[in-house]
């Protein structure tokens, strides 16, 4: 494929016109102002047309897409223990593979490319991402509620099976990780087994981090430290971490995300939604810290939009700051990207440069909200609806263009989701 005089968001984060991009298989593999010699196959006009990498959504729990608007107007410990646990036991491996379909398709809809998960019936969602040519890092959202061990934990099984499955695949378009759902659902036994078990490898660990004032407290109550210092006791930071919503850290917190190189993921819809609080955005940007974009599940959020995470990290943290120019487009453009791709460990992924994968989403620049445009990047964040996408591509597979999904039977997947919301209904 060969786009011709198309504008891009380019590997600095900065805008360029009249560009040529050709992609070979599944990389980039031209980029210049010039024509190529030679020939990359179809030609696509570029004109009014913006190109730029695909979204990484760092924090998903894609099957909750069957909860959408479900449960509305509660705190989180109410929304989880009163609506969304009592609704999930309900679900089935079915109900989760099309659920998952429906949430990728949204995801490919609004040019996210890569998404990382954590939800139960793991395997259904591995199914899925395969089907539909999404690069997923996948785990399971590890909990124990009794004395059990960590070999004989049901999650931490099937991360170990799922290890197995994704190295047999070929590729490292999809990944397994390990997990902890959160302090919370587990316990300081299993914990610390997992912490030992990680020591001298190299794996990733999704966890939910300090996401309330409440969980924070407790965990301080129960143990006498933060989750994150409660993490770092238990050998977790022994693998690289995930950490999600990070809202309640304190400085020594964010001094232990700083010297293990913890990825904060950002979900500022959700924890606005929850009424979760504040992340402390700002202050991790200015000590070098990894910071990702995460929408949560579309329970607390309440699509896969990833544009408005990224408009709502730029506005949200504006009243409690004194300087507005740290979270600024292009940081918030690489925190969508670049950064989610580094959380992932995925050095070939997250900007537009030859040789790098390509995963791109082309966006229509004729849209009114852009009109008239001072400055493209400052539209891109904060006017450019997420339905201006015309195109997805991951791999260099088109899975989005035209309005059609090329991977997913999307009537199908509605037909399915919508049996399955009405039989759990019906059983709860
Ligand atoms: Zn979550």
């Amino acid at each position: 494929m060969l786009f011709e005089k198309i504008t891009l968001i380019d590997e600095n984060f900065d805008v360029k016109e009249n560009m040529f991009v050709a992609t070979e298989k599944d990389k980039i593999a031209y980029i210049s102002q010039l024509p190529p010699q030679k020939d990359y196959g179809q030609k696509i006009c570029g004109k009014n047309k913006l190109l730029t990498n695909g979204w990484f959504n760092c924090h998903t729990h894609l099957p909750m897409t069957l909860l959408r608007g479900y449960a509305e107007n509660l705190k989180l410990q109410d929304w989880l223990n009163t609506k969304v646990f009592p609704f999930e036991a309900k679900m089935n491996e079915e109900d989760v593979y099309y659920a998952a379909l429906l949430g990728i398709a949204e995801m490919f809809r609004f040019g996210t490319v890569s998404a990382t998960e954590m939800y139960f019936h793991p395997l259904s969602i591995l199914e899925a991402a395969k089907k539909a040519g999404i690069k997923l890092n996948l785990c399971t959202g590890t909990t124990e509620f009794g004395d059990g061990g960590l070999k004989d934990n049901k999650n931490f099984n099937e991360e170990l099976d799922l290890h197995e499955r994704c190295s047999k695949m070929g590729n490292d378009k999809i990944k397994a990780d390990f997990s902890l759902h959160s302090e919370y659902i587990t316990t300081e036994k299993i914990v610390k087994e997992l912490g030992e078990y990680l020591k001298g490898k190299n794996e990733r660990v999704h966890v939910h981090v300090s996401e309330t004032k409440k969980e924070t407290d407790e965990c301080i109550a129960r143990h006498g430290l933060t989750p994150t210092a409660y993490l770092e006791k238990c050998g977790i930071m022994n693998a690289k971490v995930n950490a999600a919503h990070s809202v309640w850290l304190t400085d020594e917190d964010l001094s232990i995300y700083k010297a293990n190189g913890v990825t904060a993921v950002h979900n500022p819809m959700s924890n606005l939604k929850l009424g979760s609080g504040f992340a402390r955005i700002e202050k991790m940007l200015e000590m070098g810290i990894n910071v990702a974009l995460g929408t949560d599940g579309v329970a607390s959020n309440n699509n896969f939009n990833l544009f408005e995470d990224l408009r709502f990290a730029a506005i949200m943290h504006n009243p409690l700051n004194e300087n507005y120019s740290v979270i600024n487009p292009k940081t918030l453009v690489k925190m969508g990207t670049l950064n989610g791709a580094y959380s992932q460990d995925r050095c070939d992924c997250g900007c537009i440069k030859e040789g790098n994968k390509a995963d791109f989403a082309i966006y229509d620049l004729n849209e009114v909200s852009m009109k008239p445009c001072h400055n493209l990047l400052n539209s891109f964040v904060y006017s450019m609806p997420g339905g201006a996408v015309l195109m997805t591509v991951v791999d260099g597979e088109i899975v989005y263009g035209n309005g059609k999904f090329t991977t997913i039977d999307i009537d199908d997947v509605i037909r399915k989701t919508e049996q399955s919301r009405k039989r759990i209904l019906s059983e709860i």
